[in-house]
C-alpha cells in the first residue's frame, strides 16, 4: 500500500529531465514568460471552478470571487502566485505536475536540433505551461487543496534542482484556502524580478486579456475582463495575440484570426485563431483539438471538437453562446441542431478568414498552406457542402514552375488552360521528383500543357473526391486513353501511330509479358521515354494501390497497360522472333514501373537479365 501521509521523493522520467534543461536554456532570452503561464492556469482553473460549481454551489465555500494573487518577498526572493480556483487532489498534482511524459515526449525530445532559435519554437510547440517557472526559479514549491476536500487533504509538491534536479517530492500539507499557491524560489542573478513595477509590466504585456482581475497589493493590474466580450476596435493586436497563447497553450503569436458576434437563431461569439505552425502532434490520435466553449461567460468545456469539422481541427479559439443550456454537455453538443447551426457558422468564418488570406496576404496563405494545407485536403471529402470552396483554397505543384514549393491554385490552372483543353491533368506519384519526371508527361511537356504534380499521399483521396472544378473533369496522365487533337498550341503532334503497322509487335509483347499485363498498346503521350504503364480507365491507379497496400489494405489485384514508344531506339529494334525478345519485353516493362516508383517482384532477376542484355549489345 502506497502511504500518502508521509513525504514521497519520485522520479521525473529521463525524457522529462532532458526536456528541462532544453526549456531553461533555449527560453532563457524569454524569460518573462513564466509569469504568463502561471497566470494562465490559475485563470484555467478559476474557469474550472465556476463550471463545477454549476452542479454544487457548496464549492465556492465561503469565497466566491475568484481572483489570482501575486506576491513579492523580496528578504526570502521568491514570487508568489495564487488563485481559488479548482485546486488538484493528490493524484491529479501526480499526473498533471508530476510528469510532462505525454504521449510523443521521446519522438519530440529526439526532433530537437541544438539551434537555440529553432528548438525554442519547438518547445513552445510542445507546449512549456507549468515548467516554464524553471526558467527563473530553481526551486518550485506549489500547494493546492481542491474545492470540496477538506484543508487536511492539500498537497504541497516540491522540485528544487539545486538540490536533486530530476525528482520531485510530494507530501500532505494544511491549506485553509482553495485553490493552488505557486512559489518560485529565483535563481541567482534573478533579483530583477523582486521588482513590483517589473511584474506589473509582464502583467500587462502578457496577461492583460484574463478575464479574472490579477492583484497585486490592494490593487488589480489587468482590465479583468473577458476579451472576446470586448468591441474589437478596443483590442490591440498584442492583446490578440497573448489571448491565443493563452487559449492555444501556445508559445508562438497566431498567424490570423477572426472575431464576430453572431446574431441570429442562434446568438454567440466566436474568437478563432489560425495557429503560426501546426503542433507537433497534429497526426496522432490522441491529438486535442476543438474549441473552448462558454455559455453566457462560463467555461463549459475544452476541445470542444462538435463545434468545427475535422478537417478544421488546427484552429484554436473560444466560442461563447447565448443560448446553450449551462448544462450542456458532449453527448448533448453531439445532437444539437443548435450546435450544428453554431458549427456551420465557425467552418464558414474559418473559411473566410483563408480565402481573405489567399486573396490579399498572398505570403501568410503560403505559411498556412506548409502547415495546414494537407489537413485542409480532407475537408474536400469530408464536406461536400463546402467542396467548391475548399477546393478553391488548395494549392498544389505545377508543371508550370516545376517547383516542390505547392503554390497553384485550381483557377491559376484553369486560366492557364490551352484553347480546346477541357480536362484539368495531373499526375500522382509517391514523391514529388517521381511526379516531375514521369514519362506520362512528356507529351504534355512537348504540347505545353500544364499537368499537376501530386505527392502527397491524401492526393490520392482528393481525386477521387474532387472528379471537377468549375466544370472542368480532373483527369489523371496516367490512366486511359488519351486525346489531346482538341488541344490547340505547341507545335508538336501528338504522336499518332498507325496501329496496324505495330500490330504483329504488340502481340508479341502481349505474349512474352502474359499476366503481367492487360494489354500492351503503341502510346500516344511517349516523345522519349520507350515505356509506360496507364491503369484502364475505371481501374484503381498505380500509385494508389501501392499506397493502400502499404497500409495493410486489400487491394483488388488489377493489371496495367504497357505502352511503347515506337520511336525509341530499344523500340525499334524489338523483333519478335529474336531469341533475347522476351528479356527485352520484361525489361520494357519492368523500366516502366520502377519509372513511376512501383517495386519490382524480383529485383535480382531484373539486374541479371539487364546485364545479360547489355554484355549482348557489347558483343559479350
Ligand atoms: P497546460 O496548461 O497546457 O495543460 P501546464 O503545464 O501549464 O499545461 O499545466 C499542466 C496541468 O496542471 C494543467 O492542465 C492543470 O490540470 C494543472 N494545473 C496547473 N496549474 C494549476 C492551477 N493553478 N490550478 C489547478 N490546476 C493546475
Ligand atoms: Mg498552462
Amino acid at each position: 500500500m502506497e502511504n500518502t501521509s508521509q513525504k514521497q521523493t519520485l522520479g521525473f522520467q529521463a525524457e522529462v529531465k532532458q526536456l528541462l534543461d532544453l526549456m531553461i536554456h533555449s527560453l532563457y532570452s524569454n524569460k518573462e514568460i513564466f509569469l504568463r503561464e502561471l497566470v494562465s492556469n490559475a485563470a484555467d482553473a478559476a474557469d474550472k471552478l465556476r463550471f463545477e460549481a454549476l452542479a454544487n454551489n457548496a464549492l465556492y465555500e465561503s469565497d466566491p470571487e475568484l481572483k489570482i494573487r501575486i506576491a513579492i518577498d523580496k528578504a526570502a526572493r521568491t514570487i508568489t502566485v495564487s488563485d481559488n480556483g479548482i485546486g488538484m487532489s493528490r493524484e491529479e498534482v501526480i499526473r498533471n505536475i508530476g510528469t510532462i511524459a505525454r504521449s510523443g515526449t521521446r519522438e519530440f525530445v529526439a526532433s530537437l536540433t541544438g539551434d537555440q532559435a529553432k528548438d525554442a519554437r519547438l518547445i513552445g510547440q510542445f507546449g512549456v505551461g507549468f515548467y516554464s517557472s524553471f526558467i527563473v526559479a530553481d526551486r518550485v514549491t506549489l500547494v493546492t487543496r481542491r474545492a470540496g476536500l477538506g484543508a487536511s487533504e492539500a498537497v504541497r509538491w516540491e522540485c528544487d534542482m539545486a538540490k536533486e534536479a530530476g525528482a520531485y517530492s510530494i507530501e500532505p500539507a494544511g491549506k485553509a484556502a482553495r485553490g493552488t499557491e505557486v512559489t518560485l524560489h529565483l535563481r541567482e542573478g534573478e533579483d530583477e524580478l523582486l521588482d513590483e513595477h517589473r511584474l506589473r509590466h509582464i502583467i500587462h504585456k502578457y496577461s492583460d486579456h484574463i478575464a479574472l482581475p490579477i492583484v497585486m497589493g490592494e490593487e488589480t493590474v489587468n482590465q479583468a475582463s473577458a476579451l472576446w466580450v470586448r468591441p474589437k476596435a478596443e483590442i490591440t493586436e498584442e492583446q490578440y495575440a497573448e489571448f491565443y497563447k493563452h487559449v492555444a497553450h501556445d508559445f508562438e503569436a497566431p498567424l490570423a484570426w477572426t472575431h464576430n458576434r453572431v446574431e441570429g437563431r442562434q446568438e454567440y461569439i466566436q474568437l478563432l485563431y489560425v495557429p503560426a505552425h501546426a503542433p507537433f502532434d497534429l497526426w496522432d490520435r490522441g491529438h486535442r483539438h476543438g474549441l473552448k466553449l462558454y455559455v453566457r461567460r462560463v467555461f463549459i468545456m475544452d476541445d470542444a471538437q462538435q463545434l468545427l469539422p475535422p478537417y478544421l481541427r488546427f484552429v484554436r479559439g473560444v466560442v461563447d453562446s447565448n443560448d446553450l443550456p449551462l448544462n450542456v454537455s458532449r453527448e448533448i453538443l453531439q445532437q444539437s441542431r443548435d450546435v450544428d447551426a453554431i458549427r456551420a457558422g465557425c467552418t464558414r468564418r474559418v473559411l473566410e478568414l483563408l480565402e481573405d488570406l489567399a486573396r490579399n496576404q498572398k505570403e501568410k496563405y503560403a505559411r498556412f498552406w506548409d502547415e495546414f494545407g494537407r489537413v485542409l485536403k480532407e475537408g474536400v471529402a469530408e464536406d461536400a457542402s463546402n467542396r467548391e470552396r475548399i477546393a478553391r483554397l488548395l494549392r498544389f505543384s505545377s508543371t508550370h514552375d516545376d517547383a516542390e514549393t505547392q503554390a497553384v491554385s485550381l483557377a491559376d490552372y484553369v486560366g492557364r488552360m490551352k484553347e480546346g483543353q477541357d480536362r484539368i491533368y495531373y499526375v500522382t506519384a509517391e514523391t514529388f521528383a517521381a511526379a516531375k519526371n514521369s514519362p506520362h508527361l512528356e507529351i504534355f511537356r512537348k504540347k505545353g500543357i500544364e499537368v499537376l504534380l501530386l505527392c502527397d499521399r491524401l492526393d490520392e483521396w482528393l481525386v477521387s473526391s474532387l472528379t471537377e472544378f468549375e466544370g472542368k473533369r480532373l483527369a489523371s496522365v496516367a490512366r486511359g486513353e488519351l486525346d489531346l487533337s482538341k488541344v490547340k498550341g505547341g507545335d508538336e503532334k501528338e504522336p499518332d501511330w498507325p496501329v496496324g503497322e505495330y500490330a504483329e509487335l504488340l502481340r508479341a509483347l502481349k505474349g512474352a509479358l502474359g499476366e503481367r499485363v492487360k494489354d500492351v498498346r503503341v502510346s500516344r503521350r511517349l516523345t522519349e521515354s520507350p515505356s509506360c504503364l496507364i491503369a484502364d480507365e475505371h481501374e484503381m491507379g498505380a500509385n494508389l494501390a501501392r499506397i493502400l497496400k502499404a497500409v495493410g489494405q486489400k487491394v483488388p489485384p488489377t493489371k496495367p497497360i504497357l505502352e511503347i514508344n515506337p520511336q525509341h531506339a530499344i523500340v525499334k529494334r524489338l523483333a519478335p522472333g529474336d531469341e533475347r525478345f522476351a528479356d527485352w519485353a520484361s525489361l520494357l516493362f519492368e523500366q516502366a514501373l520502377l519509372a513511376e516508383g512501383g517495386q519490382l517482384e524480383d529485383p535480382a532477376r531484373f539486374v541479371r537479365r539487364s546485364n545479360e542484355l547489355m554484355l549482348s549489345l557489347a558483343g559479350g
